[in-house]
């Protein structure tokens, strides 16, 4: 398996630069696998570092167009261990194409509603799932100290540019990235794009977590998460044309920020990173979305 949790891990063959956009690169974790993609594999490889041999399952919650699931499912076949999803939503309903694709990799779905949902946090409910499934329990999104261990070794490559912008959800690849920075000394300037709307929680979590060293700000996206509107899907429509791919959950709002945003001058060398996450876009009904699987 790839060994994101080595410091030096070499991001430079997923590296490209954008014609549209001068003094910028993308590391195209879209690109890290044909099913297995995004950060999202990054996280979970730090959660590799505390399975037990008495575990059986890994276990995690999410929405029905989950990145994370999506992931987790796959990876947890590549581990040989069951996958148990507790999904917000209803059995009734048709299947998403990504539970779909959950399934066909032998995922067991736990739908559950809103209220059941609300107590992913809690201690007991995860220790009472933990038991009943013989599960190694990962947050929703791969978040926490593990997760973000996966992604420290993001700053081998941002070390070397003046800011690096990436779009926030937990936030936790966005923290392990600036642990990394803090290590490496670096000068990066750190930008995030808040992707979820959280009443200044993330903001707030940040200035507890952050490392001192570490210069960063949060951008709060315009538009609130999930929520597509005409101006996101012209921008996927322009920036399909040039080979690269956003969905309109994450990685389309980065892009919107940067472009709203970014530094003018000084000429400051940046680079973005696809957080991946295409196979989300199945859920939006756009044309040319990626097939997977
Ligand atoms: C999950 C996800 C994110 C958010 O990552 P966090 O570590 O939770 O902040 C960003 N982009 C994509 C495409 C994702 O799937």
């Amino acid at each position: 398996m790839q060994d994101f949790l080595n410091p030096n891990y070499d991001w430079q063959p997923l590296l490209e630069s954008v014609p549209s956009l001068p003094l910028t690169d993308v590391l195209r974790l879209d690109k890290l696998g044909p099913v297995l993609s995004g950060n999202k594999p990054l996280k979970l490889a730090g959660f590799k570092t505390v399975l037990q041999p008495s575990h059986r399952a890994l276990l995690s919650f999410g929405g029905v167009h989950s990145n994370h699931l999506h992931a987790l499912a796959y990876q947890a076949k590549l581990w040989q261990l069951a996958a148990v999803l507790v999904v917000r939503g209803y059995a009734t309903q048709p299947l998403s194409a990504t539970l779909k694709d959950c399934c066909d990799w032998d995922a067991q779905l736990l739908f559950v509603d809103k209220k059941t949902y609300a107590k992913r946090y809690d201690l007991a409910f995860q220790t009472e799932l933990a038991e009943r499934y013989q599960a190694l329990v990962v947050p929703e999104g791969g978040a926490g100290q593990l997760g973000e261990q996966g992604c420290v070794s993001l700053a081998n490559l941002a070390r070397h540019y003046d800011e690096v912008w990436l779009a926030v959800g937990s936030g936790a690849t966005a923290l392990g990235l600036a642990q990394g920075l803090s290590r490496w000394q670096a000068r990066t300037q750190l930008v995030a794009v808040n992707a979820v709307a959280d009443q200044g929680e993330r903001q707030r979590a940040f200035a507890l977590r952050m490392p001192q060293s570490v210069s960063w700000r949060l951008i709060e996206s315009a538009q609130g998460f999930g929520k597509i509107n005409s101006e996101l899907r012209a921008l996927i429509a322009h920036f399909d044309a040039q080979a690269l791919p956003l969905e309109p959950v994450y990685t389309a709002k980065l892009m919107q920020a940067f472009l709203a945003h970014r530094p003018m001058l000084p000429l400051r060398r940046t680079l973005l990173i696809h957080t991946g996450g295409l196979q989300g876009r199945r859920g939006f009904e756009m044309a040319a979305a990626p097939k997977l699987g």
